[in-house]
């Protein structure tokens, strides 16, 4: 991307353009949205069995198996290991609460560990102090789409016999030493909520896995636990794909790539362009294809950028406001402000620019100037 005009416009920047994906398709939805109405086949069809194929493909891995959600998705990979009341859970303590929800939905401990202070992820250092005998596994999450240190995390799981399941929810396409997010760990939660980048249109998700045993199984929680209609071997769950949402999904992840080099662009254009020195940028891994799924930046007065932003009509967002060990959902814990200071003070200082495929140029090249007169036009 080329900046040429000095572009601060009157004009808004909205966070993210959903709308847009439908409109570049709109044809291509409308065909596929026709042909499974018209199939008289509502759940568990074609189009999800296709996806499933194609996703698993994409992500190079055997299995995929699409579920209701992201959520569900770590809840039903957790399920399938036994692992419940009694064991212990090593998670980020920085991320999306649902990763932590999964982990209480089967009983089982969470264990935060504190990110690396340059890439927010996991820090490997910290994660073997945290093990305990009764550790069975690490969810490392791929934040904002950048995939996390999975040699070292992989190495630790190895040497205490623990599973490694990816939170590869804001991290579809991304890639570590060449291979894809979804393929690194023993198995992968991913989401399809609409504002990812590979997006539903409504709640989905799925489960890569390269283990036939785990993945015979996970095909039988989502389904009430039954294999053969009215067999049920296990106590299981309603969490299937939606097989409109599938036909959606089989349309864009064709487009994910592209999708995701527009977002690199964008990355690169901020992260060459972006001088002010009250803001810190994004720091990337050697190694990584970052995924861009959100491009965050930090600041000691986040509050105060927000409302400039605000003030000159580009919309921005808060991932996240409140650590979920401070959330009230987690009181029982009796966790404090200081518990984690590392997530808190992240908390406290990042700010989402807008970044998004459909972005155009003179509102990427706003953004830039706007943010680069902070402080400074005031
Ligand atoms: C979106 C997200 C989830 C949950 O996905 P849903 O489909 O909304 O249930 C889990 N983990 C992370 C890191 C996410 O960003």
């Amino acid at each position: 991307m080329t900046l040429t005009v000095k572009e601060t416009g009157n004009f808004s920047v909205p966070f993210l353009e959903l709308g847009e994906t439908y409109q570049e398709l709109k044809n291509e939805l409308t065909s596929v949205f026709q042909k499974v109405m018209d199939s008289g086949w509502y759940i568990l069809g074609e189009e999800v069995s296709k996806f499933e194929e194609e996703f698993a493909a994409y992500c190079g891995v055997t299995h995929c198996i699409g579920v209701g959600n992201g959520l569900d998705a770590l809840h039903l990979i957790l399920k399938a290991y036994d692992i419940g009341e009694g064991d212990e859970v090593i998670v980020p303590s920085n991320t999306f609460i649902a990763t932590w929800l999964a982990v209480s939905y089967v009983g089982a401990k969470i264990i935060p560990v504190e990110p690396d202070e340059r890439t927010f992820n996991i820090d490997p250092h910290e994660i073997e102090k945290a093990i305990t005998p009764q550790t069975k596994a690490i969810i490392p999450v791929h934040l904002y789409g950048q995939p996390t240190k999975m040699d070292e995390i992989n190495a630790i799981a190895k040497k205490y016999d623990l599973h490694v399941i990816e939170d590869a929810a804001q991290a579809h396409g991304a890639l570590y030493k060449g291979k894809k997010t979804g393929s690194l760990g023993h198995a992968a939660g991913f989401s399809f909520y609409p504002g990812k980048n590979l997006g539903a249109f409504g709640d989905a998700g799925a489960i890569t896995t390269n283990d036939d045993i785990l993945a015979e199984k996970i095909r039988m929680l989502r389904n009430y636990g039954s294999k053969v209609k009215y067999t049920h071997q296990l106590k299981g769950y309603n969490s299937r794909l939606d097989e409109l949402q599938a036909a959606f999904l089989r349309v864009k992840l064709r487009y994910l790539d592209k999708w995701n080099e527009r977002r690199v662009l964008i990355a690169n254009a901020y992260l060459n362009s972006i001088s002010n020195k009250n803001i810190l940028l994004p720091k990337l891994d050697e190694n990584i294809n970052h995924a861009w799924h959100l491009f965050v930046v930090r600041t000691s007065d986040r509050n105060s950028l927000q409302s400039y932003l605000k003030s000159h009509h580009i919309d921005t967002l808060i991932h996240y406001p409140i650590p979920p060990h401070l959330q009230q959902a987690y009181a029982e814990r009796n966790w404090k402000k200081g518990s984690f200071p590392i997530s808190e003070d992240i908390h406290n200082e990042v700010l989402s620019l807008p970044i998004g495929p459909h972005m155009n140029e003179p509102s990427v090249q706003k953004i830039i100037n706007v943010v680069n007169g902070y402080l400074l036009d005031e």
